[in-house]
């Protein structure tokens, strides 16, 4: 089984369409897409439309940004009814959420010298969901920083001068609206907070308390200490393993379902999907 269970478009901040990914995926012989945007379902019918046909199975997902104790946590839906009130209320709370913070980036971004940032953001986002990454690419574009991460690093960071305190939904509330939308609720890239061994166990911890299922055993930045540890964290605490490369763009960073291998001795998360289609 070849699966990449996290990826973004257009709908969010990749840079592709969903029908362009989903071709992108199904030259890359994989068998099980998730396409997981930032707090949107907005790329899925497309992806559904343009994977019609093929061997190639397209599964619901999204990717929710959640608050807990200071960090910001994402947590991945896979395989989820798209027309549940529960999940369609979550999504509507934190798009509010993310054009309100749009707003106010925007302000501390023109405080900077920045020219128009929001309306720029929002015509690199088109119609979909506005990221730091569209910020990021303003600061790019108007020769503010050299690359997105010094964008991140100088302004769009906790604590950095454009930097804006979110007002996310909590891990249970992700947890709870997927799971009564009938999907698998997936704790996103456990090693990209940069947890101390006992954060990171607590946040494992809680998660499983909430209610999650699955974490993310097998990224494409991890190195093999990484995805032991997490394949152990997992087994610990009844989990199941989910596998995604976070791509977003064809790029050297990640491709699509690559070296995204899962461990052995794991329960892969796909075993925990239902035929819907
Ligand atoms: P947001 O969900 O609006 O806070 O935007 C976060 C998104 O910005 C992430 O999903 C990444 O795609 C992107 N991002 C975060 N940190 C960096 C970074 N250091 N360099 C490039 N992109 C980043
Ligand atoms: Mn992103
Ligand atoms: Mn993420
Ligand atoms: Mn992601």
């Amino acid at each position: 089984m070849r699966a990449d269970l996290h990826s973004h478009t257009t709908a969010s901040d990749g840079a592709l369409t969903p029908s362009e990914l989903v071709l992108r995926a199904g030259n890359a012989q994989i068998d099980l897409l998730a396409i997981t945007d930032h707090d949107t379902i907005d790329g899925l019918a497309e992806a559904h439309r343009a994977a019609q046909g093929s061997r190639l199975r397209v599964i619901n997902g999204i990717e929710f940004s959640c608050s807990w104790e200071g960090f910001e946590i994402h947590v991945v839906g896979l395989d989820f009814d798209v027309s549940a009130d529960a999940l369609l209320e979550l999504i509507a709370a934190q798009t509010a959420t993310r054009i309100d913070r749009a707003a106010r980036i925007a302000d501390r971004l023109s405080r900077c010298g920045v020219e128009q940032p929001l309306a720029n953001a929002q015509r690199l986002a088109r119609n979909g969901a506005i990221t730091r990454a569209h910020f990021a690419r303003v600061l790019l574009e108007q020769g503010k920083v050299a690359t997105m991460e010094a964008a991140f690093k100088k302004y769009l960071r906790k604590g950095k001068r454009a930097y804006v305190a979110p007002g996310w939904c909590e891990i249970s509330e992700a947890v709870s609206a997927i799971n009564a939308a009938g999907g698998v609720a997936v704790l996103a890239h456990p090693m990209a907070y940069q947890l101390s061994k006992k954060w990171l166990r607590q946040l494992v911890e809680q998660f499983a308390l909430a209610g999650g299922q699955a974490i993310e055993v097998a990224q494409p930045q991890h190195l093999p200490n990484d995805r032991k540890r997490l394949a152990e964290l997992a087994n610990e605490y009844n989990l199941s393993a989910s596998a995604g490369s976070d791509f977003h763009r064809p790029d050297s960073w990640a491709e699509l379902g690559r070296n995204i291998q899962l461990p052995e001795h794991v329960s892969p998360v796909w075993n925990l999907f239902s035929s819907r289609e």
